[in-house]
């Protein structure tokens, strides 16, 4: 397992981080915790070194399995990261009562990184005046946190804002070969580590696009001297990065488990050739070429008043068109039998407001429901 440090703190991770976001289920959508728990212990037995969960993940409940995975002597063996789901926090006080709900859940007593969870430019605005600053200063002397944190779904300057405007041991941000000029952009990774903020990057294979590449990408891959999986490539995109410490990747099974482990243990930090940066900005354009609305998923459009699954729908549209003579229109009558289909969308525009990327997303929506209801 390729071994890194967080500056600053000096703490030392691995490169492969396990996300708990997409635990294996059961038929009944409660988390398979056998399976789950030995897929974790498995990746610690084999050198990961830092565990990511959330207080939503899986309705509340990944936490709790995550807690029964860290029994039996793990909990001292990882980074243990959590987030606070600011969409929840009404008052100052809501913020000590949600963490202490956690640390219940987790059956610890202290989280290292402490998140702030998907902070944009208005979300922490609001944090700031319900008082997070003075949150973290009473949860580090109470020890029930090490290290103040975020995560973060926005544009760059309001990355920047964030970055600049505290103390934080961490940021964790969303990067894959598509994303340079997205969202946090590489531009604010080399900031946050030329400022000793270590990065934890989230999505690394864009939603799994990227694992499952169209015939004209793994062509690409598979002309270029060297040979690796198109998962391998997306990782060494990231792991080459000097400022990032960590990718988290959400696995759902032990082959994953198994095939993370096998990328990670022969990982190196050794730079990424010309040719190699050749190859990546062909793959990029490659997929970019053929999407058409480009959504990074950031889920920042969300909740829409009218409960319409935007980011469900846009990518769902873009991987029907990466596929040969894939179509979204099966995909598209689920979301309809959902009640969460375009048909609903009242053009108010407060999704296309909040968007990141300045998608014309109610067009987008009426050409996609034009397009699967043809
Ligand atoms: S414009 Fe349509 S999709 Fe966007 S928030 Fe309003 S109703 Fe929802
Ligand atoms: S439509 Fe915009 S805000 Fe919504 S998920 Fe996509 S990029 Fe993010």
């Amino acid at each position: 397992m390729l071994k890194t440090v967080f500056p600053t703190i000096d703490r030392e991770s691995s490169a492969l981080g396990f996300g708990c976001m997409r635990l294996p289920t059961l038929e009944n959508g409660a988390i398979n915790e056998e399976l789950a728990i030995s897929m974790i212990r498995k990746g610690i037995d084999r050198g990961v070194r830092y565990i990511d969960t959330a207080y939503p993940y899986h309705g509340g409940e990944s936490e709790r399995v995550v807690g029964k995975a860290l029994q039996d002597g793990y909990r001292e063996k990882v980074i243990l990261a959590t987030k606070l789901p600011c969409w929840q926090v009404k008052t100052h006080e809501d913020m000590m009562r949600i963490l202490d709900e956690q640390l219940e859940k987790l059956q610890t007593d202290h989280v290292d990184f402490y998140l702030l969870h998907a902070l944009g430019k208005d979300r922490y605005h609001q944090m700031k005046e319900l008082g997070y600053q003075e949150f973290f200063d009473q949860a580090l002397r109470e020890g029930k946190i090490r290290y103040p944190s975020f995560s973060f779904h926005d544009d760059y300057p309001a990355f920047d804002e964030i970055l600049h405007d505290y103390d934080w041991k961490m940021c964790q941000v969303q990067m894959n070969i598509l994303d340079d000029e997205n969202q946090a952009c590489v531009k604010g990774i080399q900031e946050a580590g030329r400022l000793g903020i270590g990065v934890v990057i989230m999505e690394p294979l864009r939603g799994g696009l990227l694992a499952q590449p169209p015939a004209d990408v793994r062509e690409k891959y598979a002309a270029y001297p060297e040979k690796r999986t198109p998962v391998e490539w997306a990782f060494r995109y990231l792991y080459t990065m000097p400022e990032v410490i960590t990718i988290l990747s959400g696995m759902s099974d032990m082959a994953q488990v198994e095939d993370n482990l096998a990328i990670f243990d022969k990982a190196s930090r050794d730079a990424v050739s010309d040719e190699e940066k050749q190859l990546y900005k062909d793959i990029k354009q490659t997929y970019l070429s053929r999407m058409k609305t480009k959504c990074t998923g950031c889920a920042y459009c969300q909740p829409c008043p009218k409960g319409i699954t935007i980011p469900d729908i846009f990518r769902g549209y873009d991987q029907s068109l990466l596929r040969e003579g894939g179509s979204f229109k099966a995909g598209y009558a689920k979301i309809v039998e959902k009640q969460a289909d375009a048909s609903r969308c009242i053009a108010c525009r407060k999704c296309e407001r909040a968007c990141p990327q300045h998608l014309p997303i109610v067009t987008y929506l009426q050409e996609i429901r034009a397009a699967c209801e043809a």
